[in-house]
């Protein structure tokens, strides 16, 4: 196994950090760059952290090119905050909003939605199990919406936007929690970016918030004061304690993306993983995808072999050989590769060469 016997984990979340970031990561872990202190002890008011927020907010800049007129903020409460947090602050004039669901965040981010304003469903895959992603053309938009709501990338059911909905003037919001730094994006498309973590970035704590700078300073003034965008704004995420320790992990991950070679880099190598073992899946008689091939996701690769007794012997042989969290989502079984930036490739090729060797051995 490799080194210091880690498995391989396909776990959706938290899942691997890339191996170098953990080791600096430790090696700086009870006396940060001889500060004495560990990042974990020390002060969010202290100039030591100032400076690490401050490299991480220009690192993330730099890496997916954030322009002058966004905001970047670091914020607790995870994904599920989020869903309360964009309908409180944007639902700003007509209070209404259009969302099209592709998967369970999705829905639960409608659903949060629906409490607050008129909450349109656009469009909606769940009646195929969330396995494709509709098609949404400009007009089937509100012109009147305040903002327009998508998931770019399904965790659960392991599908991707093949393209970003075309919402003319209406602000649109992703959810990109589970693909975000896997693939160039034009910020500019955007009116709110946000992913948790605990995905592709960083441990579980930190939600970052990419906000353009119109939409800050709406919300209503009952508004619980840190659910309002504005106060960590004004405050550079910094109004109340913010998690410091995954802001700082956070902040070593975009630094080691920017050393391989940035986004575009990465992108390239997540085609590359993602592609070999689509294309196994798509070459075996035993697996099979369970989403539409154009909507397939780089990060999560979900696939079944249509007998449940035998997804579960799958499942648990992959564990003793080290590759664990093979099961699919709780909601819909199967099988479920999480294959996020900070999986090696090698784990990919231990997995296709497992599967190969599985299916011969059940035929
Ligand atoms: C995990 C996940 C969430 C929920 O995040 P929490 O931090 O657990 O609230 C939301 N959206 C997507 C796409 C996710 O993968």
């Amino acid at each position: 196994m490799s080194k210091y016997d880690r498995v391989y984990n396909f776990s959706a979340g938290p899942s691997m950090l890339p191996l170098e970031v953990i080791e600096d990561v430790a090696a700086n872990l009870c006396n940060y760059k001889g500060t004495g202190e560990s990042v974990m002890e020390m002060s969010h008011r202290s100039k030591e952290f100032q400076q690490i927020i401050d490299d991480a907010e220009a690192n993330l800049r730099k890496l997916i090119n954030i322009p002058d007129n966004y905001k970047v903020l670091f914020l607790q409460g995870g994904g599920t905050t989020q869903f309360s947090m964009v309908p409180l602050n944007l639902l700003r004039k007509s209070k209404k909003a259009d969302y099209i669901v592709t998967g369970q965040w999705a829905k639960k981010a409608y659903k949060e939605a629906t409490k607050f304003g008129d909450i349109k469903l656009v469009a909606s895959s769940e009646e195929d199990t969330y396995s494709y992603i509709p098609e949404v053309k400009k007009d089937q938009f509100r012109t009147d919406a305040d903002y327009a709501y998508i998931c770019t990338n399904n965790t659960i059911y392991g599908t991707h936007y093949p393209y970003v909905p075309d919402t003319g003037d209406v602000p649109l919001v992703a959810d990109m929690s589970s693909c975000f730094l896997s693939e160039e994006i034009d910020v500019s498309k955007y009116g709110i970016i946000w992913a948790g973590a605990q995905k592709n970035v960083a441990p579980a704590g930190v939600t970052i918030v990419i906000i353009r700078d119109d939409l800050v300073g709406f919300a209503d003034e009952k508004c619980p004061v840190y659910l309002d965008y504005k106060i960590h704004v004004d405050k550079g995420s910094m109004y109340n304690t913010p998690p410091c320790f995954s802001i700082y992990v956070a902040g070593e991950v975009f630094k080691y993306l920017l050393k391989i070679g940035g986004i575009k880099e990465m992108h390239e190598r997540d085609v590359r993983k993602a592609g070999k073992l689509y294309d196994y899946i798509d070459s075996s008689s035993m697996f099979k995808g369970t989403v539409r091939k154009e909507d397939r996701s780089l990060m999560n690769v979900t696939f079944v072999t249509g007998d449940e007794a035998l997804d579960k012997k799958f499942i648990a042989e992959a564990k003793e050989q080290g590759m664990i969290n093979l099961a699919g989502h709780r909601s819909v079984g199967g099988m479920r590769a999480s294959i996020y930036n900070a999986m090696p490739e090698d784990g990919v090729d231990a997995l296709i060469a497992f599967m190969k060797k599985f299916e011969a051995e059940n035929k």
